[in-house]
Formats: structure tokens, C-alpha cells, sequence
């Protein structure tokens, strides 16, 4: 059966262990999404995992087609994501294996796609109209309130709210810019959640984030800045707490019949012009 209810956007340390998983080969109107959707069940809830690097992580963050991943996972019945990812600490007290659930974003990227209202004739000749939406509060307010809780439960207090800073990459900041990020208030930095975010407000679904705090970034500290391979130490000596968090997250996450955020009217009263799947 080719139907989920909720996306998990993340690595196949996610759902490499589920048992009777499908794959399931998607194309979209924007071309082929990172990898095949991996469907399972998740504490009685159907889930299409993404492996959003691909599958053996061959795709740096520029190179992400999001428009096709968020709308492969709509296709399949999707309506609530979540795109947990790796981030730098901008402040001191955001050492690794901090746990962030941002409630603001800010986009620092500069090549990627991030609308599907943008007037121009798709393959299929089909014409999307020119939409503006309103993205205040990027993030599910349920989702949030899930993610909170989830980890909490886990014993894992997280920080509630603060700024993701998205940068383009694939390389990591300077410290001149590290700093700046730092002085503008801005709490953990990444590559990899923006343009997910808005792409999923444009169709109508509820999108949040966990950050997973890998490095302090290079302004915050007076070492040696980051190292990848520092990244992927903490990423493994995490994962496992991050699955159970993320696992939790999915059964606290609303019955779709019980979804009353702000994220699902997003589309209330526009006309994309073009048919959602
Ligand atoms: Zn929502």
C-alpha cells in the first residue's frame, strides 16, 4: 500500500531496523527527489522515510532537489514532515549534543529553488500562479509542542525555540561570519533546512525541525573551527537517542482528523493554479 501520513526527512540509521519496509520510486514535475521514499510504520502511524543526501550521502546541500522531496512526500499522502538535522552551536552553552527546536529561521542561501508559485510553465505545460504566503512562524506549532515533549520524555531537555541559520555551504562558516551570526542573535547554523521548510507551508503541510548540535561554530570558540569529521562523531554518539526522540515525535504528532495549525490552511483562499497531488 503506497500511502503515509508522516514524512520523516533524514538518514537510513532512521529506518534501516524497521521491519516490512516498501520502496517506493517516486518522480514529480520537479524531477527525481534524493532517493526512493522508504514506507514503514512507526507506533502505529505509516511514515516515507527520505534519506535526504541519497542513500551513501552523495549529495551536498546545494544540490538537494527540495522542491521534488516535498512533493513526492505530499504525493503519497504525507501532510506532516519532519526534517531533523545537524547544525553548528552559535553560543557558547549550545555544546554538542544540544538538542534545538528552532521557532525562527533565517535564510542566508544563495542557488536553491524555494517556490512552486512562480509563474513558469512546468513540463506538463501546466502554469502555476504567482503566489506570496505568509511564512511569520516557519514551524508547525504542533509539531514544536511534540518535539518538546518527545524529548523531554527522554530525558534529553531540549532548548524551546531559537534561530536556524541557513547557509549555503557545502563549506562551513568563517569566523568573521560565525560571529556575525552570533551577534545577530541567531542560535545554531546549518545547511540543510532551508528551503524545506517554506517548500512545505506551500503545500499545505505542518514542517518541523530538530536540531542536533554537533560543533560549536567557528566564532564561538577559539579552537580550530569545524571539522567534518567532528560532525559525524557527534552524529553517531546521538543517533540512536535522536531515533527514539524522532520515533516518539511521530505517535505525538496529531491524527490528521485533529491537524487544526495554522500550517494546514496555509492555501486557504489562494489559487495555486496548478493541482496538488
Ligand atoms: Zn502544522
Amino acid at each position: 500500500m503506497v500511502n503515509a501520513e508522516i514524512g520523516v526527512i533524514g538518514g537510513s540509521g532512521l529506518y534501516s531496523f524497521l521491519e516490512d519496509v516498501t520502496e517506493v520510486r517516486v518522480d514529480t514535475p520537479y524531477g527525481r527527489p534524493s532517493d526512493s521514499l522508504f514506507l514503514g510504520e512507526v507506533g502505529g502511524r505509516r511514515v516515507a522515510f527520505l534519506p535526504r543526501h541519497g542513500r551513501g550521502h552523495h549529495l551536498p546541500p546545494h544540490r538537494i532537489n527540495y522542491r521534488a522531496n516535498m512533493w513526492a512526500l505530499r504525493s503519497v499522502g504525507v501532510r506532516q514532515v519532519l526534517g531533523p538535522c545537524a547544525v553548528g552551536g552559535l553560543r557558547p552553552e549550545y555544546g554538542p549534543g544540544t538538542l534545538l527546536v528552532p521557532d525562527q529561521l533565517v535564510d542566508r542561501t544563495k542557488s536553491r529553488m524555494q517556490t512552486y508559485y512562480d509563474g513558469e510553465p512546468r513540463a506538463d505545460g501546466t502554469v502555476p500562479n504567482v503566489l506570496h504566503l505568509g511564512f511569520a512562524d516557519p514551524y508547525c506549532p504542533a509539531g514544536r509542542k511534540a518535539a518538546l515533549a518527545s524529548a523531554r520524555a527522554r530525558n534529553w531537555e531540549p532548548v524551546d525555540g531559537g534561530t536556524l541559520v541557513v547557509v549555503e555551504g557545502p563549506r562551513f562558516s568563517t569566523r568573521a561570519e560565525s560571529r556575525w551570526h552570533a551577534a545577530m542573535g541567531w542560535s545554531v547554523v546549518g545547511m540543510t533546512g532551508h528551503p524545506e521548510a517554506v517548500l512545505a507551508r506551500e503545500l499545505g503541510l505542518c514542517y518541523t525541525t530538530t536540531t542536533l548540535v554537533t560543533d560549536l561554530d567557528a566564532g564561538a570558540e577559539a579552537g580550530e573551527g569545524v571539522s567534518h569529521d567532528e560532525v559525524l562523531k557527534v552524529f553517531a554518539a546521538n543517533v540512536d537517542r535522536l531515533r527514539a526522540v524522532l520515533f516518539d515525535m511521530v505517535g505525538a504528532l496529531p491524527a490528521e482528523a485533529d491537524r487544526d495549525c495554522p500550517c494546514s490552511r496555509a492555501l486557504d483562499g489562494l489559487d495555486p493554479g496548478i493541482e496538488l497531488p
